[in-house]
């Protein structure tokens, strides 16, 4: 892999649970459950399948008493099943009181999240925020401060655009906006710190739909002061308009050195595992060179040198191969997470390709000799032929997997 030039923004370590966020940890991946989180069946269902994809923070709904109340019983099946993956609590207008109601919640989660836009108004925002703050002082539980484009600080917004609206040369309302956002957290860090919560507690989000926002709004966020910060594009959408957006947001951020933590807020089509925005977020950070996960496969694009599907169909059993035998290879194998695999279509690019992969197979292309050579740090190690072409190739990864990382 060639040198990394990023340079990660100097930020105050924060501990969840297990999980170090922030200082020169790496950057951290988290998630967040769509299940009725009162539905502790299906919430563990689903926290388990993130976490096994990878996710290392779930964020959970707190909205209501019985929610509220699962919160512990979720929190010891995951123990049950051997998952010590740290929960965070959402909440929203009725946080101070669910927390204060209900200790064993409190307890149980490893980091709150509090909107200060969604807290309250006036004089009650104050002390419904120092009543949520203090609750995570006792139980010295971290808070991410999580400024929402859709819910800003109403109060804020007013203030600041009266202000603007008198100054000699006004700003755009985008640019006061951005202001509002960057203030409305900054403001709660401090005003949470008077409160007695140390500044290794806290972190702070200003997500956005937007991509040029969220860019624009971290940059002056980062500019600012050093608390560690959790990114994402809020409501980036489905499917690949969801993927490409978070990631043209994400990418330039992080290739500045800003964010200490992810979560890509993909929107997932009917019937499709939520495990697909850990994954989307872990090939951000594996394609940028911050982290490594899980092998990847190189794959050509294919053209009019493939006719047959063979060579499609190969690429996406290995890497469906790979990604399922993860869970076990992690632990028996350390390190086969940088393992480079190689599947291409034709002999244009497919031996050269092949050889810069741990492991590589060039199929053979239209009009081409049925045989598969098989490229092996580098060297051509031997030649596939047959209708199981597919079969053998992954024995060989297997093969090579247990021979390179096994010892370790
Ligand atoms: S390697 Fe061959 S099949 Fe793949 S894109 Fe290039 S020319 Fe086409």
């Amino acid at each position: 892999m060639s040198p990394n030039p990023i340079q990660r923004r100097p930020s105050v370590a924060v501990r969840i649970g297990p999980i170090r966020v922030g200082g020169d940890a790496p950057v951290v991946v988290q998630s967040m459950t769509n299940t009725d989180t009162a539905d502790v069946a299906a919430t563990v269902a689903q926290i388990a399948e993130l976490a096994r994809a990878g996710s290392e923070l779930v964020r959970i709904t707190v909205n209501n008493e019985s929610s509220a109340q699962a919160v512990p019983r979720i929190r010891e099946a995951l123990d049950g099943l051997g998952l010590d993956v740290p929960l965070i609590g959402d909440f929203h207008f009725n946080g101070h009181r669910l927390l204060t109601d209900y200790p064993d919640c409190a307890a149980a989660l490893a980091k709150y999240r509090i909107n200060p836009g969604n807290v309250g108004r006036g004089e009650k925002r104050d002390s419904q925020f120092a009543t949520m703050i203090g609750i995570a002082c006792r139980y010295d539980r971290p808070v991410r401060i999580g400024v929402n484009w859709g819910s800003l600080d109403q109060d804020l917004i007013v203030r600041l655009m009266d202000e603007n609206a008198h100054a000699a040369t006004p700003l755009p309302v985008e640019a006061v906006m951005h202001e509002a956002m960057v203030q409305s957290a900054l403001s709660s860090a401090a005003r949470a710190e008077q409160l007695g919560l140390a500044r290794d507690h806290i972190l702070l989000s200003c997500k956005m739909s937007g991509v040029q926002d969220l860019i624009g709004v971290y940059r002056t966020l980062a500019a600012r002061g050093d608390y560690a910060l959790h990114l994402g594009l809020t409501e980036a959408g489905m499917g690949s308009k969801g993927i490409v957006a978070s990631t043209a947001a994400l990418a330039v951020l992080l290739q500045e050195g800003i964010g200490d933590t992810i979560r890509v807020s993909l929107t997932p089509e009917p019937g499709q595992s939520r495990d697909r925005e850990v994954i989307v977020a872990q090939e951000i950070l594996q394609t940028m060179g911050l982290r490594s996960f899980a092998p990847m496969v190189t794959a050509c694009p294919g053209c009019g040198r493939t006719t047959s599907t063979l060579f499609q169909e190969l690429a996406r059993d290995i890497q469906d191969h790979l990604r399922a035998q993860m869970p076990i290879w992690r632990a028996r194998y350390p390190g086969v997470e940088t393992l480079q695999v190689a599947v291409m279509g034709c002999v244009v690019n497919g031996p050269g390709e092949s050889k810069h992969a741990n492991i590589g197979i060039s199929l053979p292309g239209t009009g081409e000799r049925p045989s598969a050579p098989v490229f092996i740090d580098g060297e051509k190690a031997t030649t596939l032929k047959g209708e199981d072409i597919a079969e053998q190739f992954v024995q060989l990864v297997d093969d090579y997997v247990q021979r390179r990382y096994g010892a370790g």
